[in-house]
């Protein structure tokens, strides 16, 4: 099938890529010229696993190309992607105007029938409004259907060839037989492709998230209860884990959600259910627990040093808001860093990929150093922001030899307390004492 993806950011890259390597002929589009240009060149302007070679080989089998010109993708296209981005407006609801300015671009392009699917995460009632956008542009005839994305940054290619489903959100039944046969492919293993409405496809995204965001703030307060009970949450947690009507996903105590997606889609929910006239307690509570948790780990900073950091110098392991992705939005390692910065401490900062995002994102505001042990000269103590793998048996003498003060941080409980204890630091972990 002929497939226009308008957008290429972490989501329709990996949309793109993915489904080329099925067989469809795929034209992505965006207005980002320098990303066109790198793509163009067979470079994947994101980190994320195992990308590049998918790109690489679908552009030399020519089943893939880039252009700047959306003109030039829908026209050659049955089905096209709207998979710009929806980030929070300033009420905190989903801004749209992004996925409408293109839905008004692709009405000015059609040169015939079109299914246009709605790929980015958008509040419900988006596709109503596409479809009144696009009619008014042409006379052409066009369906709007929501195909709400959930994979996952760091492991996105995986998840989009072996889904766990596929939700499509359409009234016509065409269009679901298109979609299906265009989808086919990915769901051999019997995982299912559920038909429904469009609003409630719309909606069901933002569940998702809602519910994976509550049950990482519900065991984040989890984790701070056990440190005034003299519990450990580690213990806990594998003692809930292990309930099969609960699970082990998403209940890992950390220093809070963050990246593109789980904050700006839990407050357009928030923001929904107001303008619905129903609120949504639960959510409001689980974003609130997760604005106090990003502070956590620089409330223990502080406690450790009397309140006083200035002049110290932190090393920080990991910057991107988890591990396998160069995504910083919305990272928590953001708000220690600038909790540290604002009280005169520097930064001496490591990430396996995100170095350059740190760069656009901070400037010279941090240190940024090539080898995670190099962070570490002369710092008065160390930050776990986000658990990367090389981070979780490190040295610990050599370390030891290197630091100036003896104290680790560690925001995602990736060391045993007693391990790191016996080489001479002091241990702050969250949820277990
Ligand atoms: P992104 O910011 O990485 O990418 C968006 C891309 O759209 C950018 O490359 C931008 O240049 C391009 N763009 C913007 N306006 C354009 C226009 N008028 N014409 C052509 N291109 C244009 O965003 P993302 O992380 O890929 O997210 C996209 C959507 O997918 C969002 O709604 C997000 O909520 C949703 N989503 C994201 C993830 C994720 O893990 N990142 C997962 C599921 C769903």
């Amino acid at each position: 099938m002929n497939v226009a993806v308008i957008g290429t950011g972490y989501v329709g890259l990996v949309v793109g890529t993915c489904l080329a390597e099925t067989g469809h002929d795929v034209v992505c589009a965006d207005s980002d010229e320098s990303k066109i240009e790198m793509l163009r060149g067979g470079k994947p302007p994101i980190y994320e696993p195992g990308l590049e070679e998918l790109l690489r080989r679908n552009m030399e089998e020519e089943r893939l190309a880039f252009t700047t010109d959306l003109r030039e993708a829908v026209a050659k296209s049955l089905i096209v992607f709207i998979a710009v981005g929806t980030p929070s407006d300033d009420s905190g609801g989903a801004d749209v105007s992004g996925v409408l300015d293109v839905a008004r671009e692709i009405g000015r392009a059609m040169n015939g029938y079109r299914i246009i699917v709605t790929k980015s995460t958008v509040p419900v009632g988006t596709a109503d409004k596409i479809r009144e956008i696009v009619a008014a542009e042409t006379s052409e005839q066009f369906d709007v259907a929501s195909n709400p994305e959930f994979l996952k940054e760091g492991a996105a290619v995986d998840d989009f060839l072996k889904p766990d489903r596929i939700i499509v959100g359409t009234d016509d039944v065409r269009v679901a037989e298109i979609l299906k046969e265009m989808y086919g492919p990915f769901v051999r293993t019997g995982r299912p492709i559920i038909v429904m409405d469009v609003r409630s496809a719309e909606l069901t995204k933002y569940a998702c998230n809602a519910m994976l965001a509550t049950r990482i703030s519900f065991i984040n307060e989890l984790a701070n209860l056990c440190e005034k009970v003299e519990a450990d949450v580690d213990n806990v947690r594998e003692g809930m884990g292990t309930d099969s009507r609960i699970g082990y996903a998403f209940l890992f105590p950390g220093i809070g959600f963050g990246g593109s997606c789980l904050p700006k889609d839990v407050r357009a929910v928030i923001r929904t259910a107001a303008e619905a006239g129903c609120g949504f307690g639960i959510l409001e509570a689980a974003y609130a627990v997760n604005e106090r948790q990003k502070i956590v780990l620089l409330d223990k900073i502080l406690a450790h040093f009397d309140g006083d950091v200035e002049g110290k110098l932190f090393a920080l392991w990991g910057l991107s808001f988890k591990p396998r992705t160069d995504d910083m939005r919305e990272a928590p390692s953001l708000a220690i860093i600038e909790g540290l910065l604002e009280r005169g401490a520097a930064v001496r900062a490591y990430d396996p990929v995100a170095e350059e995002m740190a760069i656009r994102m901070l400037g010279d505001r941090i240190e940024l150093v090539t080898r995670n042990y190099d962070a570490l000269k002369d710092a008065d103590a160390l930050v776990v922001a986000t658990e990367w793998n090389e981070f979780r048996r490190p040295d610990l003498k050599r370390m030891a030899g290197l630091m100036r003060g003896h104290v680790i941080f560690d925001g995602r409980n990736i060391y045993n307390p007693k391990t790191v204890k016996e080489v001479g630091f002091t241990y702050y972990g969250i949820g277990r004492t």
